[in-house]
This record gives C-alpha cells, structure tokens and sequence, in this order.
C-alpha cells in the first residue's frame, strides 16, 4: 500500500451547484486557500513523520475540482511538490476532477507535473440522474474524458453514489455496465447524504427527496461492488470519511462511519449463505476465511449470525481460520 499524502482545497472557484454539495461558497464560509508553501510543509510532515521508507509516496489533491482551477493556481500546487518529486521521495501526483474538465493540452499539463493518477467524480451515467444532481455534464463528457485518460496512459479512479435524485434500480444496472466498459483501474462507491446548506437539504426539507436507508445503500452498495469484484475492477473505498465537519453538517442520510465494513459484511452473509445452502440439508461443513475476516463474518452487533440463525444455518458448519484465505473470502474445506 502506497503512503498517500492528502491536500484539501475544498470547492476552490468551483462554479456548479450539484445538489448533494455544501459547497463553502453557499455557506459564505471563507479559509485562505492552501499556499505552495503550505502544501510543501505538508507534504515534509508526512514524509518525516512516515518511517517506512520502502513504500511508494503519492501526493493527493482532493476535495476540489483540480483542473478547473486556473491554471496559474494548479501549476502553484503541483510545482510546491516537483522537489520532493526530483529527490526521489514521492513517486506521483494524484487528483481528482470533474469529466467535462478533462482534454487533451489540461493532461498534457498534468503529465508534465508528476500527475499519474486522476479521479473523475462522475456518479451516474445516467442523463436523469445527472439533470436531477444539477451535475452539469453529460454521461458522453465522461466517455470523452476516459478515451483521453487511456490514451495518456493515466492510471484512472471513477466516483459513484448511490442515492442520487432520478436514481432507479435500471439506472444503477446502466451506470455500472457502463463503468465496467469504461475500465477504470478503480472505483469508490459514496452514499447521498443529506448536509446543511446543500440544494438537497431544501428538497429534503420540501419533501422532495427522500434519502435511501442505511440498509437500502448497503444493499444497493453490495450490489455494484460485486459487479466490479466480477469484472476484476478495484473497489479502493465504500463510504465517506467520518469527521467532525462531515457529523456536524448531516442532516439525514445512510451515514455509518464504517459503511465500507458493512457492506463487505453483507458480501461475505451472501457467501456464506450460498456455501451452507448448497451443502444440502443436515449436513456440517468445514468452511474457512482469513482471521482478519471475523468481524465482517459476524457482521455488525454479529447481525450475519443472527440471520444465519433465522435461516437455520447457524450450527451447520465449523469455522476454520486460515492465514492464507485472501480477505473476503470464504471456501468449503474437504
Ligand atoms: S460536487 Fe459539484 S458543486 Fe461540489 S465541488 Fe464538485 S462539481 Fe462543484
């Protein structure tokens, strides 16, 4: 695992008004945006602090959308980490965009500062979807983004939330066949949540939009994490970094600070469930999973043994742990 050293510019000059967004300029929140000087003793902080000097450094923009920036501004932030780059001390840039800030001469830009990674918030494909989250940018401007980002040779992550207005069952099957066609090297997957001062929280409060349950977004979150294992596309995070500012803000939602966990959880119950319901009625099999797996077999409040109990599947096999058993997995043993 790569140490990735992050810099937040939250929502610097972005014009869009995306609905689940509180963007600072809508709350007439002001912080000095962060200098090249600030993002070098940020970056010289990590490195000291960090004593394991075998693995890879990545330097990370998040919280903005980078290449809509001026361009003078981007090249301020991305310049402040070229000596740690010439030394040798980070490997990478990484970033994250919006798909209709994307063409050719901005990667050639990119490519010529260290920028190796980029992360495209794209969270539907589908055009209601999109219309419906005041997106402003069209399932096509992402197609368009990511045959530039392969031709450029860019290792590329791909957002997704579930939850959005306009959001259905066939939509949601669309936008992840449509992913996986696009082959990003990697996926995150973020549940809607309502927060203060977003478009959102005034629908909500206008019952206009009703967020998905907890259950309902681990389901749903399941679901496309499957698809993508499936299509051998990385899943790297479900679910938004708990916070303080992120719990001050929230006003309804499928907020867990361990939404990720729940979800594998839900994985590893279909697992199982499948295993034990093929071994055939009254028999005891021996099934294992790696150590690190035990809590996400239990389940949240051991919530998977509690429905294997209801399935009457609870005392119809032994558990075995298995340091070689990759994590998320589970097999028969003979
Ligand atoms: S989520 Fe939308 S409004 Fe918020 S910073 Fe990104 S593009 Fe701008």
């Amino acid at each position: 695992m790569p140490l990735v050293i992050p810099v937040f510019i939250p929502h610097e000059g972005c014009p869009h008004c995306c609905v689940f967004c509180n963007q600072r300029r809508i709350s007439g929140y002001t912080e000095p945006p962060v200098s090249g000087s600030d993002v070098k003793e940020i970056v010289q902080t990590w490195l000291e602090r960090d004593n394991n000097t075998s693995r890879q450094v990545q330097v990370a923009f998040y919280g903005g959308s980078f290449t809509g920036l001026a361009r003078k501004r981007q090249e301020e932030l991305l310049t402040a980490v070229a000596p740690f780059i010439e030394q040798g001390r980070v490997a990478t840039l990484r970033l994250s965009t919006r798909p209709d800030y994307i063409d050719r001469p901005t990667i050639a830009f990119l490519r010529r500062h260290h920028v190796g990674i980029v992360e495209l918030g794209v969270q539907s494909l589908a055009d209601e979807v999109l219309t419906a989250s005041a997106r402003g940018h069209s399932p096509a401007d992402v197609v368009k983004a990511m045959d530039l980002l392969h031709e450029s040779a860019m290792e590329i992550g791909i957002q997704l939330m579930v939850g959005l207005p306009g959001e259905s069952r066939r939509n949601i099957r669309q936008t992840v066949a449509g992913v996986i066609a696009l082959r990003p090297d990697f996926v995150r997957i973020y549940p809607v949540l309502v927060v203060k001062n977003s478009p959102l929280a005034k629908m909500y409060a206008a019952g206009k939009y009703q967020p998905l349950s907890l259950e309902k977004a681990v389901l749903m979150a399941a679901w496309m994490k499957n698809r993508f294992d499936t299509a051998a596309i990385n899943v790297v995070r479900m679910g938004l970094q708990a916070g303080p500012e992120l719990e001050n803000s929230l006003i309804a939602g499928p907020w867990h600070p361990a939404f990720g966990e729940l979800v594998q959880a839900r994985l590893m119950f279909r697992r199982v469930r499948s295993l034990l319901s093929s071994a055939g009625s009254g028999q005891r099999i021996k099934i294992a999973i790696s150590p690190r797996d035990e809590s996400v077999f239990r389940g949240m409040k051991s919530a998977n043994m509690k429905r294997l109990k209801e399935l009457h599947l609870a005392d119809s096999f032994t558990l075995v742990f298995d340091p070689g058993q990759p994590r998320n997995t589970v097999i028969r043993l003979p």
